[in-house]
């Protein structure tokens, strides 16, 4: 009886060699190759793309890769952000890591070899992947880039969808935004993987967003200055995720800083562990509602 080599004989050595396994491993799957889906022309003549995808987020290349495995390949993605700065991760997700457990799979569509473990383990190995706790942020959004170019995926980026209206032909008009200008394109689908964003607008009260000065209060989903709240009494409206990563943020980059709540005075942070370790509620001048949220 022959034994099974250790697990760490299996996991790839570097990205390079995960790399040859990804592009091996979706050609032995590569069924329907060839694109099926026939060439169609609206009223006026124009190219009708089979599909757009909005955001190019974890979602947004999931689903146009799930497309492009299904022979569906003629599939325009855009996304308002550049390149490699999709989705919250290095932006306002201000925590340092993911509250997901590790061994949640993502975008990988059931390939091994395109799920954060094998990527992790090309470059850190099995040994580091098994005493590791959680995600990075800042290293799931390296996995998502790497993703996007293992896959294939050609992401239209600082793109933004702007209007989207039904044409009498039965097809989807989309209006665009993007380094070459306005344009519309036709579509016979449309997926919105737009994230948070998709919900509407950020919501900050305007009880109190009317009476004070723009520059005091920022929404969680802003690019915030925290340096700027030394020694300042900061209030956090909210007690979601958005709210515990905010006041940590404030607390560790204003260290002098207090973060107020209705009930509890949180003075010191472990931004490390994060708010998914800690029980107590914060209210969270940061407004930390989801978009429409109320
Ligand atoms: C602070 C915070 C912490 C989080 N932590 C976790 C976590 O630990 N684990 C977890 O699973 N989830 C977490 N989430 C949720 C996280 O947002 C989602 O899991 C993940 O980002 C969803 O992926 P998505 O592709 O649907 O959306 P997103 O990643 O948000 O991607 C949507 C993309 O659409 C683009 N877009 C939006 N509107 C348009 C438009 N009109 N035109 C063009 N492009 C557009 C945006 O630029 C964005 O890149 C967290 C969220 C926040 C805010």
């Amino acid at each position: 009886m022959t034994r099974a080599p250790p697990r760490s004989a299996l996991a790839a050595c570097s990205l390079d060699e995960l790399q040859t396994r990804v592009a091996y491993e979706l050609d032995c799957l590569a069924y329907p190759a060839a694109g099926w889906v026939p060439p169609v022309r609206d009223r006026h003549g124009r190219l009708v793309h089979a599909a757009v995808v909005v955001g190019g987020g974890q979602g947004g290349l999931a689903t146009a890769f799930a497309l492009r495995r299904e022979g569906v390949h003629d599939v325009l993605q855009i996304d308002r952000e550049p390149a490699g700065l999709e989705g919250p991760w290095i932006t306002f997700a201000r925590m340092h890591m993911l509250r997901t457990p590790k061994y949640l799979t993502g975008p990988d569509y059931g390939i091994a070899s395109l799920t954060f473990r094998a990527w992790f383990e090309a470059q850190w190995g099995c040994e580091a992947w098994a005493s590791l706790d959680r995600i990075m942020t800042t290293q799931w959004m390296d996995y998502l880039v790497w993703f996007r170019n293992v896959t294939g995926a050609e992401v239209q980026n600082c793109t933004e969808m702007t209007a989207v209206r039904g044409t009498p032909d039965g097809f989807v008009e989309i209006d665009l935004v993007g380094p070459t200008g306005r344009h519309s394109c036709v579509t016979r689908r449309l997926v919105l993987a737009n994230g948070m964003d998709g919900g509407g607008i950020w919501y900050a009260p305007p009880a109190f967003t009317r009476t004070l000065p723009r520059t005091v209060w920022a929404h969680s989903s802003d690019a915030i200055d925290f340096g700027r709240l030394r020694g300042a009494r900061v209030a956090v409206l909210g007690a979601g995720a958005a709210a515990f990563d905010a006041a940590a943020a404030a607390l560790t980059t204003a260290p002098r800083s207090t973060c107020t709540t209705g009930a509890t005075r949180c003075s010191g942070w472990n931004s490390v562990h994060g708010s998914s370790r800690l029980g107590s509620s914060l209210h969270s001048v940061i407004w930390t509602t989801r978009a429409n949220g109320r």
